[in-house]
């Protein structure tokens, strides 16, 4: 065994695997792999092998569709079979919101080049014979699905890492990990010691364990889940090709062939966590016992959807353990504040996204950064308020929705209220409809008179329409308050901290007092973070960025850290409220004695009533507008005093829904839509936010300057849409000459101009005022016109007047 290596993978699951394998493709060959027992001798062994591309994340489905073709790639390079069977599946509608999410999903699909196909009840039927078709509606066909040999899969990775210069070794307890002063790690096996640059936990059902030796808690929890192998079966047997899958979301079951048989397994809602208070080091090979009560009323289910199980004997139960993350997906990526610390866990699906997983860590541990957004798997995407208290009942409610419609509107009530500000009581009482964001409690709307206190789910216009069309009209047309608690907040300080900025930020630094706008870039020129940068004092900026963001963006200021400035994450330090609206000065200078004179991009401290806040004139409303910062203990007082302010002259509260129509009349992007790393500056227009003039070599700036020589094919555009009761969310196709050849970015209704707006990539040179397109919005392609100017406020008269 080697002493010394570049990386050490502790886990030879398959997900460990992967990543090595992809390590040694990437052309790292100085590495290896320790297993505590054999390869696959944590979840991996017992899986069902299923495959399927189907994940609400867009960027997470295209992984699991590298995953998936990768398989032949691993056969080819190692001569071992994988035990594919490529037979395709069904996932069954039996109601409109089930179809819906599966024509929702199929559009994504287009541009995805993912060749899925909506199918109506008599093509199930040829399909897939064995399927009790009452009440279904149709389904979604995707040829990719099928299933493989875990076990075959895993050594498969092993051997193609092992062909590129890996070392796997077996039999080899990780018991400590230790980091040196030097940054660099030591791990203690019980076959000895190595030192490395790099550690991948890829502990799977032990990552936790394995996590808590270098100080880091996953937020992950293992789930027990059960299968069942029935007696051969002469309505499979005597078929002269496979059956495909059928995953049935209304019985919450999976089924495939078994060799003459059948195999369903369940996503049960009585479930059970397994191992709440750690996984024992000598669970190893075996399974846990049946439990037929746990899942009565599931197969009761199955026997209706698909009778022949109920003639068909069982041969064996499978049932065991595997993890999963409070939202499902991955956790994947350096562990913010930690150098040469990664995570390779909580992944539910090893063979569907095992895959992408390893390619998207190793390009992160090679390259800095990967070829996609890799947000939906990113470990930073939970910040330090992350505990197994929230983690538990999160994971249950995600098994227990494994299979239930996700909606793009949807809020999900487990581990709720979680964290909350001062002003939490005082909006619930108001009709505050709450929402969750990165674990805080968010004001969606506020529901008046009647209305109920909750958001219906749905792919369509929600029961919000009518308050988000109040809280709209109460800023266009006088004033409306909303909190900015839920912005990511930074300070950073020093005498370097100006040119720290320079490097960091690809846009202008801003002079005292003054705000500036500026994108944030990778070195390939992609965006990661937009930024409101607030000049306070030469040695005192404020930074404003999303508030999910958080942990991403403190990770890569720590990796870019230098002497002479000090950064800190002061989000839940600084509150306060944003004011908007043309009445927004008037309701400021009534509460306070200072003059409220401040230009658009001002920043400037005032005492606002009895508490010290900073203003700053700025206003994602896209309206006149004042984001006013204060200390939390100060926020009530600080409420009290805007608000009775701003009674006489019409103030009303509004929240996020609200909020993401109004910026839609600017057509300002959104992190997460327009802006993310998967795409540049010159494709969303964010180019004109980057200083050319300064003389800083700042991240990214080679790839922005050679964007600017040779602009990119596609770039964002906006569109109004005709369409009756649905909206665009995002991923959409856009159909431009009977073909697709763009996708929307997000989207929504303007409720200020009336009109249903959507923001889309599109090819460069289609991009033209008055092109007529078309979008799909759950299957139908509905009339698109691309909008030249912004409809509202165009010259900027009220928002910088
Ligand atoms: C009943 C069942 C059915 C399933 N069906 C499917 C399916 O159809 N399709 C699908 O995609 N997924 C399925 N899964 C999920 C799948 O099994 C997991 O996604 C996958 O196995 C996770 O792999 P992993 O490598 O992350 O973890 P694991 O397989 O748990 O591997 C972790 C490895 O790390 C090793 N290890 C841990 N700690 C140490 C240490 N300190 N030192 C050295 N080694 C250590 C362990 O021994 C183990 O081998 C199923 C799971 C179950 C339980």
């Amino acid at each position: 065994m080697k002493t010394t290596t570049r990386v050490v993978v502790i886990g030879g699951g398959v997900v460990g695997a992967s990543v090595l394998y992809h390590l040694t493709k990437l052309g790292w060959s100085d590495v290896m792999l320790v297993e505590r027992s054999e390869l696959t001798s944590g979840s991996t062994w017992h899986a069902a092998g299923g495959f399927h591309t189907l994940n609400g994340d867009t960027n997470m489905a295209a992984l699991q569709g590298y995953t998936i073709r990768l398989y032949r790639e691993l056969e080819e390079i190692t001569g071992m079979s994988c035990g594919l069977h490529h037979v395709g599946g069904i996932t069954l509608a039996d109601n409109q919101e089930r179809f819906d999410m599966l024509l929702a999903e199929r559009a994504k699909h287009r541009y995805m080049g993912l060749e899925t196909e909506i199918v109506g009840p008599e093509e199930i039927a040829k399909l897939a014979p064995i399927v009790n078709l009452d009440g279904i509606i149709g389904a979604l066909y995707d040829p990719l699905d099928g299933h493989l040999d875990p076990s075959g899969t895993t050594h498969a990775y092993a051997k193609a890492a092992r062909m590129g210069g890996a070392e796997i070794v077996t039999h080899c307890h990780v018991k400590e990990t230790t980091q040196r002063t030097d940054g660099t790690w030591e791990i203690f096996t019980d076959k000895g010691t190595i030192h490395t640059e790099h550690v991948v936990n890829a502990g799977g059902l032990w990552a936790r364990e394995v996590g808590a030796m270098a100080g880091v808690y996953l937020p992950l929890h293992p789930m027990e889940h059960q299968y069942i192998v029935t007696d051969e079966t002469p309505e499979i047997y005597e078929r002269e090709t496979e059956h495909p899958h059928v995953m049935d979301p209304a019985g919450e079951s999976y089924l495939r062939q078994e060799g003459r048989g059948l195999c369903i397994g369940f996503y049960e809602q009585p479930c059970r966590p397994w191992a709440v208070d750690g996984t024992p080091w000598n669970f190893g090979h075996e399974l846990l016992p049946d439990d037929f009560n746990k899942i009565e009323d599931s197969i009761e289910f199955a026997y209706k959807r698909f009778p022949v199980l109920e003639r068909s004997g069982v041969k064996s139960v499978i049932h065991g353990p595997f993890t999963f993350a409070p939202d499902g997906n991955p956790l994947v990526g350096p562990i913010p504040g930690l150098r040469g610390y990664w995570s390779a866990c909580g992944v539910m699906a090893g063979f569907s996204q095992g895959g992408g997983v390893g390619l998207m860590l190793a390009q992160w541990m090679v390259h800095g950064e990967c070829e996609r957004d890799t947000a939906a798997m990113d470990v930073a995407r939970f910040g330090d308020w992350i505990s197994p208290g929230y983690t538990l009942p999160k994971v249950i409610e995600n098994y227990q929705k494994r299979f239930s419609v996700s909606y793009p509107n949807e809020e999900l009530p487990a581990a709720r209220p979680n964290r909350t500000t001062p002003m939490y009581d005082i909006f619930d009482r108001m009709g505050a409809v709450w929402g969750q964001q990165y674990g805080l409690e968010v004001v969606n709307y506020f529901a008046e008179g009647d209305e109920p206190r909750y958001e219906t789910p749905s792919f369509r216009r929600s029961n919000a329409f009518e308050a988000t069309a109040r809280e709209v009209k109460s800023v266009r047309e006088a004033v409306g308050i909303n909190e900015v608690h839920n912005f990511g907040k930074y300070r950073v300080t020093g005498s370097g901290a100006r040119a720290w900025l320079d490097r960091i930020m690809a846009g202008r630094i801003p002079k005292p007092g003054r705000l500036s706008l500026t994108p944030m870039l990778a070195p390939s020129g992609r965006i990661i973070g937009d930024f409101t940068v607030s000049c306070l004092d030469e040695q005192t900026f404020q930074l404003i960025a999303s508030y999910g963001a958080q942990a991403y963006h403190m990770r890569w200021f720590l990796q870019h850290e230098e002497g002479g400035v000090s950064i800190k994450n002061i989000s839940d330090k600084l509150n306060g409220f944003q004011i908007a609206g043309p009445k927004a000065t008037e309701v400021l200078q009534a509460c306070t004695r200072d003059v409220v004179d401040l230009k658009f991009m001002d920043i400037r401290k005032m005492t606002i009533g009895m508490t010290e806040c900073l203003v700053q004139r700025v206003s994602y409303t896209g309206d006149l507008g004042y984001e006013i910062y204060c200390d939390p203990m100060a926020q009530r007082q600080l409420w009290a005093t805007l608000w009775s302010a701003g009674q006489p002259l019409g103030m009303k509260p509004f929240g996020m829904r609200a909020m993401m129509s109004l910026r839609l009349d600017k057509f300002f992007g959104s992190w997460g839509a327009e802006f993310s790393p998967d795409y540049t500056c010159a494709e969303t227009g964010l180019d004109r936010f980057i200083s050319w003039k300064k003389n800083t070599n700042f991240i990214g700036r080679a790839a922005a300057e050679a964007e600017r020589d040779t602009p990119p094919e596609r770039i964002n555009a906006a569109f109004v849409v005709e369409t009756e009761d649905a909206d665009v969310h995002a991923y959409e196709p856009v159909w431009i000459d009977g073909e697709v050849q763009g996708f929307c970015t997000s989207g929504g209704y303007s409720h200020h101009t009336q009109q249903s707006i959507a923001l889309a990539l599109i090819p460069r040179d289609r991009a033209v005022p008055g092109l007529e397109a078309e979008i799909e919005i759950l299957g139908k392609r509905c009339k698109a016109r691309l909008l030249s100017e912004v409809p509202f406020d165009a010259d900027g008269a009220r928002m910088r007047g």
